[in-house]
């Protein structure tokens, strides 16, 4: 096997995604803190993820479907893993034989797993609001959880990232199911949910998008860092005179003889094209703003500021979740999940 070097990299901190945990564990006080690693860790690599996470002391993970629960084997020791989507007839082969317990979400899931006939643990989701996921609460309430052990009993919030009314109310719902069905433990709060208050917390918390630098709520700002750091390789740089265009649909006009750099990105590796007029790159000390269209595989940043730079120089892209999100109207979590194959992921702590 030849090893081939990417030309597109996802630089990840380690050291960042561990202080973002420890900061999140402080906020859920006395409850503790999980980390939800669904959809690959949000792109970042659910079993890199894990493995920093477990050895920081995280105990309780989430991800959504069997596959991923799969992809994870073994798991480090000491360590739960509950699987969002439940149990549909399908799965049950992959419940039976893996050792993670599914949150189930309906009376079907219920049946299926009584039916199981093993008597395993598992989760359960109460829908107290959001109407997505999850039992009704009467439903919850009448019986039909009877005879099962529920390891956690969880409920998930609606609109934490804002200052609605719903966050109050989720919470009086779910502090009566509390009351009422029996549990080890009861778990409500996702990162925005954790930043509403140590109320919301119960026995355990379940972040995401802030483990991996995203601010879900004003309260984190300032104590969220950074975690994943596209680099993207100069395939060419070129001089463009005053006037010639770049790009597809020519929509960049040289407003001066300009310096040009050609990088291995493109909307393929979800650096989409809702970045064209706001994206920006770095190298060194210098900054190179994007011009034109983003193409499939291939972004263009004027140099013309920028001293130096040659074709093989990597450019560190713009990223940072909040700004980036604000300015290309994608959301923190998009922005992360939408990072593709392409990238390769290299776990260092950066300087
Ligand atoms: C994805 C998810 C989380 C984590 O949400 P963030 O907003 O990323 O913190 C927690 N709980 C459930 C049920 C989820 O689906």
């Amino acid at each position: 096997m030849i090893a081939i070097p990417s030309p597109l990299r996802l630089r990840l901190s380690s050291e960042a995604l561990v202080a973002n945990w420890r900061w999140l564990a402080k906020q859920s006080g006395s409850a503790a803190c999980g980390a939800a690693i669904k959809a690959d860790a949000y792109g970042l690599g659910a079993r890199e993820v894990m493995r920093h996470l477990a050895a920081a002391g995280c105990r309780d993970f989430f991800v959504a479907t069997w596959a991923e629960a799969a992809a994870l084997m073994p798991l480090p020791r000491g360590v739960s893993l509950s699987v969002l989507h439940g149990v549909g007839a399908s799965d049950m082969v992959a419940a039976r034989t893996l050792a993670a317990r599914p949150v189930l979400s309906s009376l079907v899931q219920i049946a299926r797993w009584r039916d199981a006939g093993e008597g395993r643990p598992c989760d359960v989701m109460i829908d107290t609001g959001m109407n997505r996921l999850g039992l009704h609460v009467e439903e919850a309430t009448g019986g039909a959880l009877d005879g099962l052990t529920v390891e956690t009993l969880l409920s998930h919030l609606a609109s934490a990232d804002e200052d609605s009314e719903q966050n109050a109310r989720q919470l009086a719902a779910f502090r009566d199911i509390r009351r009422a069905i029996p549990a080890r433990r009861y778990s409500l709060a996702n990162s925005a949910g954790i930043c509403l208050g140590a109320d919301y917390a119960f026995d355990l918390t379940r972040p995401g998008i802030a483990l991996y630098g995203g601010t879900p709520r004003s309260e984190a700002e300032g104590h969220i860092r950074q975690v994943a750091f596209p680099e993207a390789r100069v395939l060419q740089v070129r001089e463009v005179r005053h006037g010639e265009t770049v790009g597809y649909g020519a929509t960049w006009t040289a407003p001066r003889d300009s310096r040009i750099a050609i990088a291995n990105l493109g909307y393929a590796d979800g650096y989409l094209r809702c970045h064209s007029g706001s994206g920006r790159a770095t190298w060194e000390a210098g900054s190179l703003p994007l011009i034109g269209r983003v193409s499939m595989d291939l972004t263009a940043f004027d140099a013309s500021d920028v001293g130096g730079l040659e074709e093989g120089d990597w450019l560190a892209l713009g990223y940072d979740l909040p700004s980036t999100s604000a300015r290309s109207g994608l959301s923190q979590y998009e922005l992360l999940t939408g990072l593709g194959a392409r990238f390769e992921r290299r776990w260092a702590r950066p300087d």
